[in-house]
């Protein structure tokens, strides 16, 4: 399922900030792809880079030095309306927070998106039905956020990333505010998407726990790589179908 040319090449991306007059290295010298079809975990303590590296994936930030090639076509070449495509149609975010609006109903927030890119009702209401129940949350739908658990917001909020079919997920910390259950359940959740959408997903996360469930694992400290995981490398070739488990590093991560 994975083809060769990746949706994503970061060819020597770097970031550093300038605070105060000193430098910081957020990201530093990372080369890496997203292949199609791959759940991609990010794991490291806070501070080390993982959020900068996800918004120069997305484009949302600029690196200060390399390249994101996304389909082959360079992000700093993009004009506006190619980033407002990028954004719209390409990527779906899912945050920490959940991002959803109070106001509207389930249904009403994964519906947005399609109604703000002008999708015409009938394919809207079909779309909007099929992601909910994708994410396990027909019966969910007229109910509010407030009215929902943080596990069933959260899945709203993918419901909505998803609505537009993009051809990649960026989720910075999506169950930095779940218990460890309910951050389970959202791993496995991406782990089917891309088994049974086809689509990639891109997650950060703290919670050594939820490793297992990504196919692609990278360690990052102080802006690099530090380590990478993938299932191929461990499989156990007298017990082929079994998980891998990247081992814990010894210092406590946050
Ligand atoms: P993580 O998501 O892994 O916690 P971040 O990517 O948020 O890490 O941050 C990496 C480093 O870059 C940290 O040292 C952070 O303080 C610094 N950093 C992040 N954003 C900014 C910014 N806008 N200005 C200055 N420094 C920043
Ligand atoms: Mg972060």
């Amino acid at each position: 399922m994975v083809s060769t040319e990746p949706l994503i090449h970061a060819e020597h991306i770097s970031r550093t900030y300038e605070l105060a007059g000193e430098k910081v290295h957020a990201v530093r010298d990372i080369t890496l792809d997203v292949h199609r079809g791959v759940f991609i975990a990010f794991v490291g303590r806070s501070g080390s880079g993982k959020t900068t590296l996800l918004n120069l994936l997305a484009g949302l930030d600029s690196p200060t030095e390399g390249s994101v090639i996304f389909e082959g076509r360079d992000l700093s070449t993009f004009n506006e309306n190619d980033m407002v495509d990028l954004r719209r149609h390409r990527l779906g975010f899912v945050f920490q927070s959940f991002g959803l609006l109070p106001l509207l109903s389930a249904y009403e927030n994964v519906e947005l998106p399609l109604r703000i890119s002008g999708v015409a009702s009938g394919e809207r209401s079909r779309r909007t039905k099929e992601v909910l129940e994708i994410v396990g949350l027909m019966r969910r739908s007229k109910h509010r956020p407030y009215e929902l658990s943080g596990g069933e917001q959260q899945r709203v909020a993918i419901a909505r990333a998803i609505a537009m079919k993009p051809s990649l997920i960026l989720a910075d910390e999506p169950t930095g505010e779940l218990d460890s259950t309910n951050a389970q359940s959202i791993f496995g959740l991406f782990q089917e998407m891309v088994r049974e959408e086809g689509m990639s997903i891109v997650a950060t996360t703290h919670d050594q726990t939820l490793l297992d469930m990504a196919d692609e694992v990278h360690r990052m400290h102080d802006g690099q790589i530090e380590s990478t995981w993938t299932l191929a490398d461990d499989v156990d070739p007298e017990n082929p179908h079994a998980r891998f488990m990247p081992p814990v590093p010894t210092e406590s991560t946050t």
